[in-house]
């Protein structure tokens, strides 16, 4: 996962209300021309990203408190924090339709830029992943789910009947983990692990992955919890090991 954060971004905490939990994910396009500029520059982008932001909060009839969206996907792989974790969207039509699912924009449009790249796909399922490591339910669905919209146009609502598959060319350890992606991925796998969470094997990889990128993401209290878990605890060793190994031998 390569996650653009919103201090990279320049932003401070978003003020959206808080929301724990929801069924799922809903998938958006901007539904407006995008340039196929961006496929070249990915401070495009950012660019884009920031005005969006910068339009949402402009808008007086939606009264945004942020950005609407939980996160946007470019069509280089990254993955764009907006409100985040935690954090109930704003794009999905009205109040019921927003606290039953958070948000994720791609940010392709109905002329210009209108197919998501392979990379954006699996930056939307990063997303989508994510959010499910922190409290969203397993429905993966498009705006036009119960809201009328085109949105998130046919390419990506195709993708989403289709059930949002990660393309086969990029599974998600192919896809190289920052530092800064690291600590969040670790710390949210571990408090899932915490609060009584299924353990997956891909959540010990991913844990590995985080800490062998990173070793001191996780914090002593997380390490003495897992330490209550000898058999979680040791196949994380191992793997962390393995990737430590793997680096040095580099
Ligand atoms: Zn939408
Ligand atoms: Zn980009």
């Amino acid at each position: 996962m390569k996650l653009v954060t919103r201090t990279q971004l320049g932003w401070p905490a978003s003020a959206a209300p808080t929301q724990t939990s929801t069924k799922g994910v809903k998938v958006h396009y901007e539904g407006t021309p995008v340039s196929t500029r961006l496929l070249a520059d990915h401070d495009a982008c950012l660019a884009e990203w920031q005005a969006i932001r910068k339009s949402h909060l402009a808008n007086t009839t939606e009264n945004y408190s942020d950005v609407a969206y939980n996160y946007a996907a470019c069509p280089h792989g990254y993955l764009l924090e907006g409100r985040g974790i935690g954090k109930r969207t704003g794009a999905n039509g009205n109040q019921e339709l927003n606290i039953a699912h958070y948000a994720i924009v791609g940010l392709v449009g109905d002329e210009g830029l209108t197919e998501p790249t392979d990379a954006m796909l699996a930056a939307i399922r990063d997303g989508i992943d994510l959010l499910r490591r922190n409290g969203a339910g397993t429905e993966i669905r498009g705006h036009r789910d119960g809201y009328a919209t085109a949105c998130p146009g046919p390419a990506l609502y195709a993708w989403v009947q289709k059930g949002a598959p990660r393309p086969t060319s990029l599974e998600e350890d192919d896809v190289p983990l920052t530092d800064a992606d690291a600590e969040k991925v670790a710390v949210a796998t571990v408090n899932k692990l915490l609060k009584g969470g299924a353990l997956e094997t891909s959540d010990v990889d991913r844990i590995a992955k985080a800490v062998a990128a990173r070793p001191a993401t996780l914090t002593d209290a997380q390490v003495q919890a897992l330490a209550t878990n000898p058999a979680l605890a040791e196949a994380i060793a191992e793997k962390v090991a393995v990737k430590l190994a793997e680096r040095l031998a580099k």
